[in-house]
């Protein structure tokens, strides 16, 4: 499944995409703790493996939380939280 976490205003669309086909087959689970802000949380889907999601009370405050990781100038290649993913499965809408 491809999940969307996020939102969008007057100033943009601010979205975290994870493929969580991906997940299931993830052996260390990276996201979990690569993220310097916890973002991610680890829930059971509906077979009851442990796939990747945003936590709720983050998801209309991406844009501010992931700040600090995405600067206007010299924003690095893959963001901490896709260093973490070896399977690549999280992209940024911004
Ligand atoms: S590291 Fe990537 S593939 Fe593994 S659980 Fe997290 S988002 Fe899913
Ligand atoms: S950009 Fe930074 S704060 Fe945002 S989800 Fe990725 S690692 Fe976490």
């Amino acid at each position: 499944m491809i999940a969307h976490y996020g939102f969008e205003d007057g100033s943009g669309v601010f979205y975290i995409t994870i493929d969580t086909g991906k997940c299931a087959r993830c052996e260390d689970r990276g996201c979990a703790g690569g993220c310097p802000e916890g973002l991610f949380a680890l829930e059971p889907d509906d077979e009851d493996i442990p796939v990747a999601g945003i936590r709720e009370q983050a998801r209309n405050a991406l844009k501010a939380a992931c700040a600090a990781c995405k600067p206007l100038e010299r924003r690095p290649a893959l963001l901490p939280c896709q260093k973490s993913c070896g399977l690549e499965a999280i992209t940024h809408s911004w």
